[in-house]
């Protein structure tokens, strides 16, 4: 997700009117012209620029100036440049149309250089080259560069120029500078809702959100623009929570969201699970004639689909008026998620009729797919039309599908044989992935080898530590299990904290480890002990391999009691009624102990359970999970 885009300014060039009918022929130059806008490729451009010459133009301004612009619309930098260096005198405007085609095409570095030499060819900049270059200077932080044009500014008292200073205040704040972006904002007469939005959006991107929302509510009258920016910068920054709040309460003001607001919002409440919200924004997508693009479109599916309905995602998808890439990336990754894998290859095949092209992230999806259904030849065969077919040479993340493929159905030596003959280096999740099939399918000696190369391996996160360490601990190797701690510790890796949410009453409620903050913990509490008594009466004794902590047999007991989704599920079952589905999101993987135990409340309560964990989706019921106890 980007964030929301800020015009400010356009160009202000007299010279390019060349639509007028009564000169368009009459002129040599204007033919030219007419000539240039027929040109569909760049190929043709060595014939038209002959002629430029051959009629003696090569120095007519107007015509070089549209020469240079039709250069960088063909993203044809290099011609534009050679063109551009035969200009005897070029001015302000021939300079300017290589530096928006320099900083279109990126070459950021290459637009600042060009306007020094235009500086230093004492060509006087104006305030829309100034704004072009300092949106160079920004995107490559170059603060001295920057600070030389504020200097200039100045110097041609350009400061009062609305877009100068729109663009000096984006330019500090993308160099996190803020010191100097407030000076500038400062400057404004009133709070101007665009240089606010400009304020907000960069002080999101550094992840100061406080900030942004101090200068969000100084702004009198905030526009969809100015909302949207705030709402984006919370989703950007990981908090969901204020994001839907903050939709609410633009709700409340009667401001009218647009695509990009729908986007963001529909983004936090896939990340939250927040079902119910997610579908009254499709309600209010379909009332208020949103248009359902490609964009809203697979965003609505990828939020139905990770809060967990799949029907109404494939309703999505068939309603859509017209259906790309990247909306079939959204539909097959859902049903990937879901373990629909058959279907998810057969919307792959669909999409390959309809003659669109498969691009990386669709074939991520459809092995996943393939990952979840165990499905060995089909998976082969797809991964290896990625280069045969469709000359796409696989990433990590394709490569990891495949080792997880192979692990899923103890294939293990064959995935530690394939490993050794990828053509880039495996990483730590591609080695993860083995250890973690290893430990499932109970096979030591090779657990013990790969995590030898793990130990070595220097990038490994805290997710391959802990399981790193907890397959010592279920060989019964203490010694190296602590090992593997220590050096957790020593290299300053956190395990990143379990959290897990569950919306009630259109609100999410949030839990961690333990936690004692919600308002009804009594309740909370007094559920998960009844539950304990029941499970206990069964026959029930959690597993205790999977705690980290050396901590003695009660405590470890206690610990797994109060894995997060265990709090927001027996939250769930005292606040919703009998027939309620309990859906649940969690950050990290189920553990083991945990997904026993939910298999067994769901049996016991008669409830319907989902919870989606950092790979996949677990409908619970009746005492049976959909994942076949592989996830
Ligand atoms: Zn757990
Ligand atoms: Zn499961």
């Amino acid at each position: 997700m980007g964030s929301p885009t800020i015009t400010v300014g356009s160009s202000p060039f007299p010279l390019i009117s060349n639509s007028n009918s009564k000169t368009k022929h009459s002129h040599p130059q204007n033919q030219t012209i007419s000539l240039l806008q027929s040109c569909k490729s760049i190929s043709q451009f060595p014939q038209i620029h002959a002629k430029v010459i051959k009629d003696g133009h090569q120095q007519d301004t107007h015509l070089l100036y549209n020469i240079l612009r039709f250069c960088s619309n063909h993203k044809s930098m290099d011609y534009a440049s050679k063109i551009f260096e035969k200009i005897k005198n070029p001015n302000v405007y021939l300079y300017t149309a290589l530096i928006d085609g320099q900083i279109t095409s990126r070459s950021y570095l290459d637009a600042i250089r060009i306007y020094s030499q235009m500086v230093g060819e004492s060509v006087e900049p104006d305030s829309y080259v100034i704004s072009s270059v300092l949106r160079a200077c920004g995107f490559r932080s170059d603060l001295n560069a920057g600070r030389e044009i504020h200097g200039r500014v100045l110097k041609l008292q350009l400061r009062s120029n609305r877009s100068v200073r729109m663009k000096l205040i984006e330019f500090y704040g993308k160099c996190g500078e803020f010191a100097d972006a407030r000076q500038v904002f400062s400057e404004f007469p009133e709070r101007d809702v665009v240089a606010s939005t400009v304020l907000i959006s960069c002080y999101a991107d550094h992840g100061l959100t406080k900030d942004a929302r101090v200068v969000f509510e100084e702004v009198p009258e905030k526009d969809t623009v100015c909302w949207t920016a705030m709402i984006n910068g919370y989703a950007r920054n990981g908090r969901m929570n204020e994001a839907l709040a903050l939709f609410r309460k633009m709700q409340g003001e009667n401001v009218r969201p647009n695509e990009v607001t729908i986007v963001c919002v529909l983004s936090a409440c896939s990340q939250m699970g927040a079902l119910e919200l997610g579908r009254w924004i499709d309600s209010y997508v379909g009332k208020y004639n949103i248009r359902l693009n490609v964009f809203v479109g697979s965003t609505l599916i990828d939020m139905y689909s990770k809060c967990g309905s799949l029907d109404d995602a494939r309703r999505v998808f068939t309603e859509m008026p017209k259906r790309d890439v990247v909306a079939y990336n959204s539909m097959i990754a859902g049903l990937a998620l879901h373990g629909k894998s058959g279907e998810a290859v057969e919307m792959f095949r669909q999409m390959a009729q309809q003659g669109l092209r498969p691009t990386q992230v669709t074939f991520v999806a459809v092995l996943n797919a393939c990952s979840h259904g165990g499905l060995v030849d089909l998976g082969f065969e797809i991964f290896h039309s990625m280069t045969n077919k469709y000359g796409i040479e696989p990433r990590i993340e394709h490569y990891g599908c495949m080792v997880d493929l192979l692990g899923r159905v103890g294939y293990l030596e064959e995935a530690y044989d394939f490993i050794g003959k990828m053509r880039i280096e495996p990483d730590h999740v591609i080695w993860g992935a083995l250890l973690a099939a290893c430990k499932i399918h109970g096979n030591l000696t090779l657990a013990e080898r790969v995590a030898e190369i793990l130990v070595n391996e220097r990038a490994a996160d805290s997710g391959t530590y802990v399981l790193l360490a907890n397959t010592y601990a279920s060989l019964g190797k203490w010694d190296a299990a602590a090992h593997v701690r220590s050096k957790m510790k020593g290299r300053g890796i956190q395990k990143e904290p379990g959290c897990s949410s569950i919306e009630v009453n259109n609100e999410i409620h949030e839990f961690m480890l333990g936690d004692l903050r919600h308002p009804q913990r009594e309740g909370i509490y007094k559920k998960l002990e009844e539950l304990n008594g029941i499970l206990k009466s069964e026959g029930y004794s959690p597993a205790t391999d999977i705690v980290l902590q050396d901590i003695d047999e009660g405590e470890k007991e206690w610990a797994l009691a109060i894995h997060s989704e265990r709090l927001a599920i027996c939250y769930g079952l005292i606040s919703t009624k009998q027939q309620t589905t309990i859906r649940v999101v969690k950050n990290l993987r189920v553990c083991g102990d945990c997904h026993t135990m939910i298999k067994l409340i769901a049996k016991i309560t008669r409830r319907k359970i989902i919870v989606r964990d950092r790979n996949r989706f677990h409908h619970f019921e009746d005492g049976r999970c959909s994942c076949g106890d592989y996830w």
